[in-house]
């Protein structure tokens, strides 16, 4: 089994690096990558806790797109590289600023001053909105994290606050120069016809794209097999991985691709791929 978008403590996951390569343990996972949200600070519990793991050190950064949701992975990156650190730090500027503008709408809307330590729990790095959601079901005001992004905290509804992000072209260039993989994640959340999609892509080839996460359980088998379609006609890298958050996000079990398997020509190209 393999597993190459994962998140931990250190972005808006419950599992520390360490938990996490316990439990791909008992569920006989082989591969595993660490893709934390615009930070690579948890690489290095993740390299070492002591596994017959293959590890893989990755990040996910997210970019800006009009309507949907841009993630890019970088899939074997060096997290010591200067300027991938310096330019992940600046993100961090701009979450912590996002989160502050977040958390002075939860207080007018509670009347009261609501902290980050009210809602981080066991967060090793920067909050996401998953904690927010979590905060908002403990206050119950909804019953669920999905309910909370629906009413709350998704793309335009009352406590959205959008950040500055990378621009597409040097993330892609940074991930590139710090000896890792570019790879799209579940391209669904993009959010565009099949058509603009194909555009988008071949853009996206000519910055130095190398792969599309065409399995992730946000896909149905149709969009596994439309993806897979696009990766061999762009010479792509096909990846797969849960984009598990631990207890942030429900339905979602470390090493469950969804309803798709990652196929044995791509998971045998990735096997052959050095680690660090
Ligand atoms: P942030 O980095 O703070 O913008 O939060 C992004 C995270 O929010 C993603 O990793 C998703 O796991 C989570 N997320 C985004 N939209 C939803 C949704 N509709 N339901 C549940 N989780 C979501
Ligand atoms: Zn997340
Ligand atoms: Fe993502
Ligand atoms: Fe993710």
């Amino acid at each position: 089994m393999i597993d190459l978008h994962t998140h931990s403590t250190y972005s808006d996951g419950t599992f520390t690096p360490e938990k996490l390569c316990r439990l791909a343990e008992t569920k006989n996972i082989k591969i595993l990558a660490l893709t934390d949200h615009d930070t690579i600070d948890g690489i290095d519990d993740f390299l070492c806790c002591e596994s017959n793991l293959k590890k893989i050190p990755g990040v996910e950064i997210s970019l800006e797109i009009k309507n949907g949701t841009f993630h890019m992975l970088g899939l074997f990156v060096n997290h010591k590289y200067g300027p991938l650190r310096e330019n992940l730090s600046r993100l961090k500027t701009y979450r912590k600023q996002r989160n502050e503008k977040i958390l002075n709408k939860l207080s007018d809307f509670f009347h009261e001053k609501i902290t980050q330590e009210q809602i981080s729990h066991d967060n090793k790095g920067e909050l996401g909105r998953p904690h927010i959601a979590k905060f908002l079901v403990k206050k119950g005001i909804v019953s669920s994290v999905e309910e909370a992004f629906e009413k709350y905290l998704a793309k335009g509804k009352p406590f959205y606050e959008s950040k500055e992000k990378l621009n597409t072209d040097d993330a892609i260039k940074l991930i590139i120069e710090s000896g890792g993989i570019p790879v799209i994640a579940h391209p669904i959340t993009l959010g565009l016809d099949n058509e603009k999609f194909d555009t988008f892509i071949r853009q996206l080839v000519d910055l130095g794209l190398k792969g599309i996460e065409a399995i992730c359980p946000l896909h149905s088998k149709e969009d596994c097999k439309h993806y897979i379609e696009i990766a061999k006609k762009y010479d792509l890298l096909v990846t797969g991985g849960s984009d598990f958050h631990g207890d942030n996000k429900d339905n979602v079990t470390l090493g469950n691709l969804g309803s798709c398997t990652l196929p044995a020509e791509y998971l045998n190209k990735i096997e052959k791929i050095k680690g660090r």
